[in-house]
């Protein structure tokens, strides 16, 4: 293919066809276009026996508005580079990217559809207990392999410059950091909601440390995140975990990305006596928090190990660095999290767990909730001193 062009079900499946040998060569094809995603078109590709992959196409422009929000199609590029290298150091849980193609924009991919989406699966009540210690693996190896704990200045540069991811960093820059906090046209905001919300953008104090976060955003580059690390990201099953999606990879806080899977259990924590009957919501509440607790510890565990172990830098070898440094990555995981808590109450895409809940009342209180509890996690995070005061302050947190 010499010049870009949006894929029609029939190109999705030359696509497929040309850049896997999985299909053979006489096997009778079908593919369809099933993305419910914002951004772009995912086609399952299919043989008669069975067999499939997912061919995924950025298309030049935001799918969710329309041609009126023109966007990267380099995004594809970013996408599938940062699953290539995560998965170069956590294959186990990182979807397999077969091929890429720069001009179509287009990847061809690992079908995962003996998997659900973690936020479904959440919003159902299901339980799973690989969920803390495989996403903790994930982060604590894909974050440290990509961090100048390991690269050589050099290299590490030009991996910056190769993930500069601009205009999608620009989106998040936007959604999370500025929108809640003033009176943007973009916002969502439930009109029970409006009054509570209002009251974020006359709030100068935490302004200022929401602008510490956004300041560190844009100016952090310790490792390459996967910038968009929800729970409708994390596929599962009943024994394993992939990541995919991860358009917004870029170099920036380690706390972002372990911050916004945080952020993504407490929205279902606090949307749970929505979504759920008394004994239910008790349950999957109390089996939450002890998931928030284990993906800290273990994040936190393995990512220690593996500074004492592998650093390559002399200099940075000391343990009281290394201490610290984990100790920051902690409160701003916290800080990104109440950001997160946020921006899907507030700020232009929301989350189903709580948009999910049919009771007006219920959501509304669960929005009071997110908002309230968000504030505190930004104001709080460098107080916090480990991840049980965190959850003590979800436990313990009152409807005002
Ligand atoms: P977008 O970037 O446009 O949001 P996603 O990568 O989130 O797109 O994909 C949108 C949807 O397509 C996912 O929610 C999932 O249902 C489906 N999907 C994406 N990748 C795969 C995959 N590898 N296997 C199976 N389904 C997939
Ligand atoms: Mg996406």
């Amino acid at each position: 293919m010499s010049e870009y062009k949006t894929f029609s079900s029939d190109d999705a499946m030359a696509f497929a066809d040309a850049h896997s040998e999985l299909f053979g060569d006489h096997s009778k094809l079908t593919a369809e276009e099933f993305g419910d995603g914002n951004l772009n078109l995912v086609f399952r590709v299919e043989n008669d026996k069975g067999t499939s992959l997912i061919v995924k196409q950025a298309l030049p422009y935001a799918r969710c508005v329309g041609e009126s929000w023109p966007l990267t199609t380099d995004r594809a590029r970013i996408e599938a580079e940062v699953l290539k290298l995560h998965r170069r150091f956590c294959p186990e849980h990182t979807v397999d990217v077969r091929y890429f193609d720069p001009v179509a924009c287009a990847i061809l991919m690992e079908d995962l559809d003996d998997y659900r989406i973690l936020r479904a699966e959440l919003n159902d009540g299901k339980k799973f207990n690989h969920f803390a210690p495989q996403l903790a693996r994930y982060m604590a190896n894909t974050l440290f392999y990509t961090s100048d704990f390991v690269l050589s200045s050099e290299n590490k540069k030009a991996e910056v410059a190769r993930f500069l991811n601009p205009e999608l960093c620009l989106i998040t820059e936007d959604l999370f950091f500025t929108d809640p906090y003033c009176n943007h046209e973009r916002n969502n905001i439930e009109p029970s909601v409006l009054e509570k919300a209002k009251t974020l953008w006359h709030d100068d104090a935490l302004k200022a440390e929401v602008a510490a976060l956004k300041a560190d955003f844009l100016s952090k580059p310790q490792a390459l995140l996967h910038g968009d690390l929800h729970s409708g990201s994390v596929f599962i099953n009943s024994d394993n975990c992939k990541v995919i999606d991860a358009e917004f990879g870029f170099f920036g806080p380690i706390g972002f990305d372990v911050g916004s899977l945080l952020g993504n259990l407490l929205l279902n924590y606090l949307a749970c006596p929505g979504l759920h009957d008394e004994e239910a919501c008790n349950d999957q509440q109390a089996y939450l928090l002890e998931q928030a607790e284990q993906l800290w510890q273990q994040f936190s565990e393995t990512f220690s190990e593996l500074m004492s172990r592998e650093t390559q830098d002399p200099a940075l070898e000391s343990n009281l660095y290394q201490q610290r440094f984990l100790q920051r990555v902690f409160s701003d995981a916290a800080g990104y999290a109440g950001c997160e808590l946020i921006r899907r109450t507030v700020g232009l895409a929301h989350v189903a767990d709580i948009d999910s809940i049919s009771d007006a009342g219920e959501r509304a209180t669960c929005q009071r909730l997110t908002i309230k509890l968000g504030r505190e996690l930004i104001m709080q995070r460098n107080d916090l001193s480990n991840i049980s005061q965190l959850l003590n302050l979800v436990r313990y947190q009152q409807p005002d």
